[in-house]
């Protein structure tokens, strides 16, 4: 398999000896067998964690996440919005009409120390950021706007807005807040500050937000994804299928949005048979050593550190930049925007002539001046194996989803950095879905921009909408 791709980037390298580095990305090439088997044990661990008593309790988390109607475009008012789970933090105002939202949004940066200190500095810190937007918008004096938190990481929810954080993820670990309801933390924070005060009736995850905003457009959309930072997905049960939570369905809703968590999928071993040595480098290297293992191999926080150790691997064994590997040792030097670019510059470039403008320039940047066009050829391919292999295995969790809901035709929502900004990730990603279903599931991938902070608006929308409904 490898041999058969190794012309299509190297055509026009074949003076190139490929042999140590084929050698050492060899296991990064996952074929149609190992997914489906990836698919298989995938499914069995959906089963797993809708069942009442989950046995194997590292697997999938498969959290109920409350959100039982879909919006359908009849959603009005205005809502704010909090958007947490990535390097960002967004605060919202989204004034929903007629099929339409408008959004008034700013972006705050959540530095590294604050992701990492105590739960009552972050939250204080969200609540500053709040206040900070509602000063802004004068939204300060008025009532009290319904409030939609996106916050992605896995939570316990037992109701809409009560959401107890299980563990963090990603680059955040600050103490205090796992096993804690991060509505009532939020809520804390505002009313230490004392001039702001929310109305929180929606907890949601991003995957969750995305499915909202999939649906707002499309009604047919089922299951939402992101490939971004992190990497999850959720979908719509039916309720009769979720067996822990142990509740009759009503005939007028009867599924419910399940947030899978699948980023914590082969933390009970079930991706060992792919794992290879570099990946067990990441997690050793990470701060959740031994969690979110299929997350560090599919998702953007991971690929670049994933390709930058492979480079490490090659340079020290002097295949690669004249054996020079003392730049590249550095742990988070090479970011997975590097991927998206250096892929880009040379698809756009397949030829002799390829300058390599875009890599080199990379490459000075790191601390490594002298790069052969040799040298750029194979880091082209080595970033082309990493992000493939990842868009291979978010792949098989779609299929497994399509098949698992097996309705006539289902729209996928996503979003996410990988997905937005690698230039072959979503091509490589619908046709790998279509050929492990084997073309027998009738689907569409959909993007569905902004669906944290959207989504959140309309989760928001809709419980509001309820609520007054039963008033009524
Ligand atoms: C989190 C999920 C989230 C995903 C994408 C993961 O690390 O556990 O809750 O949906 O990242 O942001
Ligand atoms: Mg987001």
């Amino acid at each position: 398999v490898v041999e058969k791709l190794i012309p299509v980037y190297f055509r026009n390298f074949l003076h190139i000896d490929v042999n140590e580095v084929q050698e050492a990305c060899r296991q990064l090439e996952l074929h149609d067998d190992q997914l489906r088997l990836i698919m298989d044990n995938m499914n069995e661990r959906f089963e797993n964690g809708l069942a009442a008593e989950p046995t194997n309790t590292a697997a999938i988390k498969m959290l109920p996440s409350y959100v039982r109607g879909l919006p359908d475009g009849t959603e009005r008012g205005e809502f704010l919005a909090l958007d947490l789970g990535g390097t960002n933090f967004r605060a919202l105002w989204v004034h929903l009409t007629d099929g339409e939202a408008e959004i008034t949004s700013e972006v705050f940066r959540v530095p590294d120390y604050i992701m990492k200190g105590t739960g009552e500095a972050l939250f204080d810190h969200l609540a500053k950021c709040l206040a900070k937007f509602m000063e802004e918008h004068g939204l300060k004096g008025r009532e009290k706007l319904p409030l939609g938190f996106t916050f992605s990481f896995p939570c316990k929810q037992e109701r809409l807005n009560c959401a107890r954080l299980a563990n963090w993820t990603k680059g955040f670990k600050a103490s205090g807040v796992e096993g804690v309801d991060v509505v009532e933390l939020l809520k804390d924070a505002c009313a230490r500050r004392g001039d702001i005060d929310v109305d929180v009736v929606a907890v949601i995850n991003d995957t969750v937000g995305t499915l909202m905003a999939g649906a707002y457009k499309e009604n047919t959309c089922n299951i939402g994804v992101i490939a971004g930072t992190g990497s999850n997905a959720c979908y719509m049960e039916k309720v009769s299928n979720i067996e822990k939570i142990n509740e009759n369905s009503s005939s007028d809703h009867n599924e419910m949005c399940i947030n899978i968590e699948w980023g914590a999928f082969g933390d009970d071993g079930a991706l060992d048979f792919v794992r290879t040595k570099y990946d067990k480098i990441i997690d050793d290297g990470s701060i959740n050593k031994g969690q979110q293992l299929f997350e560090k191999m599919v998702a953007g926080m991971y690929l670049g550190e994933l390709a930058r150790v492979i480079l490490e691997d090659l340079a020290r064994k002097g295949v690669l930049f004249g054996g020079e590997y003392e730049a590249i040792s550095q742990h988070g030097i090479f970011p997975t925007k590097y991927i998206s670019e250096i892929e880009s510059e040379f698809q756009e470039n397949q030829d002799s002539s390829c300058q390599f403008l875009k890599t080199r320039e990379i490459f000075e940047d790191i601390g490594i001046p002298v790069v052969t066009s040799a040298d750029c050829a194979h880091v082209a391919y080595i970033c082309s194996l990493v992000s493939r292999r990842a868009a291979h295995m978010v792949a098989a969790g779609i299929a497994t989803l399509l098949k698992r809901i097996n309705k006539p035709f289902v729209t996928v929502g996503v979003d996410g950095s990988v997905y937005r900004f690698h230039p072959t990730f979503a091509k490589l990603l619908d046709a790998k879905i279509d050929e492990l279903l084997e073309r027998k599931h009738k689907y569409k991938l959909m993007l569905a921009e902004d669906g944290s902070g959207r989504g959140a608006a309309l989760v928001a929308a809709v419980a509001t909408r309820l609520a007054n409904e039963h008033q009524d």
